[in-house]
């Protein structure tokens, strides 16, 4: 007998979770609408490896990404990690065997991820995120589409209650260095800001000796949905051009696309190291703290793997989140039904029921029969449990007329119909 010194050592891992059918069909349900969106954008499925180089992810996000990765040697003394993230991979797989393929390049895909987070509603150690990159363009009207690509997703799926934030890190950089803060000063404000304290990141300032009235003007902006505040502000002319780019993004989004529900929200800092430009994000507000659905942006990371530059951006939307949403929405998932549950009475009808199944399975149906010969009463309890939406009940008097009954598991009603006749009165 083998002794347990740990009681818990056959159990779930923390932050990870198993799925009943009934969940697996609600995400199969979800993930069909999304691939369906992607597709009918113009993109194209694409798939990469669960763990890579742990390298690639210290390059994407620095030594402080080891914090949140599990991370493993190999056999062969290999530094791999499983991925927390796909931006990464998709931009190393364009590297190594895509880059001559036609521009632009939509690539999106489906895939797990893993990070060492604190586990709680909606945040987990193995998650899944649906996402995407376009990679060859950087036109206001492909991040206008890129967009409402990422808010179509998620209003597909059935999420009523969404959120749409857009702001800009060239901007955003340009006002930090007018105020000559210190990349050590900007990645101490980033977090604070990021979380929107703009009460410390206004005390930061004072102590990073930044003048009363400058101060006040970026914890403006910070705050500011008006874009024209958002222009008395820029000096420099980078950023003046970052801004009549947004502008136009807005524009299309609004006027070309028909999504009218947006802010300018200029206190969105995705990684500002590899991130430039373009930032969005999209948020559940039923959600609470985990409430962000979404995030996406232009971004610069294909020299950094050794590629020939081109313009990149992408989103990820955080799958199994967007499940917590419509939960919690009350979204009425469909329940998937099955067409046919077939119950033989007797032991030598078996074979003629088990062609029966086969020949409409071969159809296209939905089909189960009775494996356990529990009789009719059992196994019509049985069929109502998997939802079925008919039984075929044969006994030994059905056979000597060449028929089957049939029944409608929702009215109960039975007809005794001609085998040959089966698929036509059961469509
Ligand atoms: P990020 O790559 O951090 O921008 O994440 C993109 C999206 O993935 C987020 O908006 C979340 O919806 C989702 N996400 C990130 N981390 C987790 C996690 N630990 N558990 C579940 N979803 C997550």
């Amino acid at each position: 007998m083998i002794y347990l010194y740990n009681q818990n050592v056959f159990n779930l891992p923390r932050g990870t979770r198993d799925f009943t059918s009934k969940e697996m069909q609600k995400r199969r349900y979800i993930e069909e609408i999304m691939r369906s969106t992607f597709i009918s954008f113009g993109y194209h499925e694409i798939q990469t490896p669960t763990f890579e180089t742990l390298e690639l992810f210290k390059a994407k996000s620095g030594q402080e990404i080891i914090e949140e990765l599990y991370f493993f040697k190999d056999k062969g003394d290999r530094d791999l990690a499983l991925r927390p993230e796909l931006t990464a991979p998709v931009i190393r797989f364009y590297v190594e065997r895509l880059q001559m393929e036609p521009k632009p390049l939509k690539l999106f895909y489906f895939g797990n991820c893993y990070r060492y987070d604190r586990p709680q509603k909606g945040r987990y150690r193995e998650f899944s995120q649906a996402g995407c990159e376009i990679i060859g363009t950087d036109s206001p009207e492909a991040y206008a589409e890129l967009i409402t690509l990422a808010y179509k997703i998620l209003k597909n799926s059935g999420v009523e209650n969404l959120k749409l934030n857009i702001g800009n890190l060239t901007i955003l950089s340009s006002i930090f260095n007018q105020l000559k803060l210190t990349k050590e000063q900007q990645k101490y404000l980033i977090p604070l800001i990021d979380k929107s304290m703009f009460e410390d990141v206004f005390d930061a300032l004072k102590d990073f000796d930044i003048v009363n009235k400058d101060a006040k003007d970026l914890i403006e902006l910070l705050k500011t949905t008006d874009i024209k505040i958002v222009n008395k502000f820029i000096k420099n002319n980078l950023a003046k051009k970052e801004l009549e780019k947004l502008e136009k993004i807005l524009t299309l989004l609004e006027k070309a696309f028909g999504i009218k529900h947006f802010q300018i929200q200029m206190n969105i800092v995705r990684g500002l190291d590899y991130y430039k430009g373009l930032v969005f994000e999209i948020e559940a507000p039923i959600l609470g703290a985990e409430k962000q659905l979404c995030g996406g942006g232009a971004y610069d990371l294909i020299s950094l793997f050794g590629g020939k530059d081109s313009s990149t951006a992408g989103f990820a939307i955080g799958f199994d989140r967007t499940i917590v949403a419509l939960e919690s929405e009350n979204f009425k998932f469909p329940i998937t039904k099955m067409d046919v549950y077939v119950i033989p009475l007797a032991e030598d009808i078996i074979e003629k029921a088990i062609n029966i199944v086969q020949t409409l399975r071969d159809q296209g149906f939905t089909v189960d029969l009775d494996l356990l010969r529990r009789g009719l009463g059992k196994s019509l309890k049985y069929a109502s449990s998997i939802n079925a939406k008919k039984a075929i009940i044969i006994g030994p008097k059905e056979i000597e007329k060449d028929s089957v009954t049939i029944r409608d598991m929702e009215t109960g009603e039975q007809k005794l119909i001609k085998i040959k006749s089966i698929i036509n009165s059961i469509q």
